[in-house]
């Protein structure tokens, strides 16, 4: 099968990936085989080709955000030609502290679909099957893919924040995730806040029923209650900080920052301040947020690129070029 292969060690800028002809994973008990029909590329790929992320494999297929068709060890729940989901959670121990006390997405023998184990930028994906989702029917299946890391890490972000209906909420960058999240705060009557960088990020907020929207070095008019911070940036974590009314919470969505710098205690976290990080994801979430889109008529903006476009699909993510999510269609 042909497949868009990352050799740590090996990649440039813009030659991240190689696109090479891979033997077809076989099925075996407890995984099925996907034919795969669209994977979405998340900012979490560019850190793993970009070495941000140790490497965990010398050779690895990346691509978390899997929409696949069952093609191979199909079951009685899975029969063949079933569409499903594969996210960055792609398997848990079962067995450690954090499994049995339902905090599956902090386990301490995890499985990171493209990243621990071969990834989605394939024509082929071997996945676990009870790691794998039903998807809203309605979409097709580019539309669907940012559903999948995007869309369930910014509905983790809000959880993980605390957000309660009507409150107000600062979300600072723009990307696909929180441009996802946005229509969630909506249907929570929220007040949505955002700061971000890039004119056309700035519209699409508008668009998209922003109460305010500043420029990343703008601060928000009125003391928020959460903020979700979106850039792989801790400058952005103290902005956000510093926008947040005695007790309100930060939740960082993103899986590496540059560097925290250092703040001032007293007045930014003092008063019963938060800040949280957001790591991974429960499979309860990642249902809980499909659910929830489908309800919604969530409709993710996309550009696609087909697998030999796979470099490009990347530097489109690393220069927040276009709106939306890449997605690669093999
Ligand atoms: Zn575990
Ligand atoms: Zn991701």
């Amino acid at each position: 099968m042909k497949a868009a292969v990352f050799k740590s060690g090996q990649t440039a800028t813009g030659a991240f990936l190689h696109i090479e002809d891979v033997d077809r994973p076989e099925p075996t008990t407890g995984y099925v085989l996907l034919r795969v029909v669209a994977c979405g590329v998340c900012r979490t790929d560019l850190h793993i080709v970009e070495g941000d992320l140790p490497p965990i494999k010398p050779l690895l297929i990346p691509g978390h955000q899997i929409v696949g068709e069952v093609a191979g060890g199909a079951t009685l729940a899975l029969p063949l030609g079933t569409r499903v989901g594969v996210s960055w959670i792609g398997g848990v121990d079962g067995s450690c502290w954090f499994c049995h006390h339902a905090m599956e997405n902090l386990c301490d023998q995890p499985t990171f679909t493209g990243y621990t184990v071969d990834g989605g930028y394939a024509e082929y994906a071997l996945v676990r099957e009870d790691f794998v989702f039903p998807l809203p029917s309605g979409l097709d299946d580019a539309h669907v893919a940012p559903l999948l890391c995007a869309g369930i890490i910014g509905f983790r972000s809000l959880r993980v924040a605390g957000v309660e209906p009507g409150e107000r909420v600062g979300l600072f960058g723009f990307g696909s995730s929180a441009s996802l999240a946005i229509a969630i705060l909506q249907s929570w009557k929220c007040e949505v806040y955002v700061s971000t960088r890039g004119e056309d990020h700035r519209k699409r907020a508008v668009s998209l029923g922003a109460t305010w929207v500043g420029a990343e070095d703008e601060m928000p008019p009125v003391k928020l209650d959460r903020a979700v911070t979106f850039a792989p940036s801790g400058k952005v974590v103290v902005s956000a900080l510093s926008s947040l009314r005695k007790g309100g919470v930060v939740a960082i969505n993103a899986i590496h920052l540059d560097q925290m710098p250092a703040f001032d205690y007293d007045s930014l976290l003092w008063g019963e301040r938060q800040i949280r990080s957001v790591a991974n994801m429960t499979r309860d979430d990642a249902r809980d947020f499909l659910k929830v889109a489908h309800a919604l008529n969530i409709r993710p903006m996309v550009t696609v690129y087909p697998l030999a476009d796979a470099n490009q699909a990347l530097l489109a993510v690393k220069n927040e070029s276009g709106l939306g999510s890449a997605v690669i269609v093999p």
